[in-house]
């Protein structure tokens, strides 16, 4: 349910409205919104439940949260959220730009990539650590010493770090490094580790599993928003289709539908959307076009010789091309980028 204050409502009568919903055995999350502020009450419901907070004082009206996720939908929150990680910073009118290598292979490349991607215009710099691979004899990733390479590259440029956390055992290692804790699409439903980067305070990424609907997607991101985790964002990175052409079918629509369900910040992966060089420049393009709240997109000093992903990287010039196209884009709509 959704405690809808009244326009003005007193500091004292929210407190005395929180204090009735966990007295009442339910979970609060205070939503303060430009209009007025809204009390999500999360728990079981039972049908008296409405009728003893709509008497409290200075509430306008008890409604129901129709959508299976609570805190993530827009019933809840109709501002859109805008999520700051150091540099980074998406949604509610700015788009941000993630790019770097899929992994964390030395310190020059790292450091190569950092400052062509921030000399391009990127807000934030990407790279696995911690690599989920599909093959177990494929390159896994430099661990703690690909971190402490993310973290010399923020020191140099100044760009907040974007990696990938695969395990709770490893929550507190990453978050001690980055500025936001990405959680792959081979995670997303691993609920342990969602509560986990919930109860963090560093910002979210959250790619949407190669099967999963947007209802999961969503619910997923509500594990980690119950915690008491706001910064979430979410990221489109293509599904699993009987389509082959492209390495997994990028559905843009997710950023319509997603920006009208949810209020929270929605990233769009190029890069694992298509699984090819030649196909990213474009629907970067039409991330932006559609009204994406940032794109994360892979960008390596020279994608021929990539420990990962080589195949759907961009060579610097071809990122710093794709960046003047998709801000001609964001110009023409009215957005900064
Ligand atoms: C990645 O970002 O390099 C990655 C492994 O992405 P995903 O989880 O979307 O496959
Ligand atoms: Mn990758």
């Amino acid at each position: 349910m959704i405690v809808v204050m009244e326009r003005g409502a007193s500091e004292e009568q929210i407190r005395h409205m929180v204090e009735r919903v966990e007295g009442l055995g339910l979970k609060s999350h205070v939503i303060q919104g430009t209009e007025r502020t809204v009390i999500a009450a999360i728990g079981e419901k039972r049908e008296e439940m409405k009728q003893r907070l709509e008497v409290g004082s200075g509430v306008a009206e008890v409604v129901p949260i129709l959508a299976p996720y609570k805190v993530a939908s827009r019933e809840v929150k109709p501002d859109p959220t805008q999520v700051v990680a150091g540099s980074l910073v998406a949604g509610a009118g700015r788009t941000a730009v993630i790019a770097g290598p899929c992994s964390v292979e030395s310190e020059e490349q790292i450091i190569s990539a950092a400052k062509a991607v921030k000399a391009a215009g990127a807000n934030a710099l990407r790279g696995g650590a911690f690599k989920p691979r599909t093959s177990p004899y494929s390159f896994q990733g430099m661990k703690e010493e690909g971190l402490k390479l993310l973290a010399a590259a923020r020191q140099e440029t100044g760009l907040a770090v974007v990696t990938e956390v695969m395990s709770t055992d490893d929550v507190d290692l990453v978050a001690s490094y980055a500025d936001v804790l990405q959680i792959g699409a081979r995670n997303m439903q691993n609920y342990r580790l969602l509560e986990a980067v919930g109860n963090t305070d560093r910002a979210v990424l959250l790619k949407r599993g190669a099967s999963a609907t947007m209802d999961e997607l969503l619910l997923a991101a509500e594990y980690i928003l119950n915690e008491g985790n706001p910064n979430v964002m979410l990221c489109e990175r293509g599904i699993r289709t009987f389509e082959a052409h492209t390495r997994f079918t990028l559905p843009l629509a997710s950023v319509a539908y997603l920006q009208h369900k949810t209020h929270l910040p929605v990233i769009i992966d190029p890069s694992h959307g298509t699984g090819h060089t030649y196909l990213v420049p474009s629907m970067a393009g039409a991330a932006v076009a559609a009204g994406a709240d940032g794109l994360i997109i892979e960008v390596h000093p020279d994608p021929e010789r990539a420990m990962s992903d080589g195949y759907q990287s961009l060579n610097f010039e071809q990122f710093n091309e794709t960046m003047t196209r998709c801000r001609k884009i964001a110009q023409a709509l009215g957005r900064e980028l």
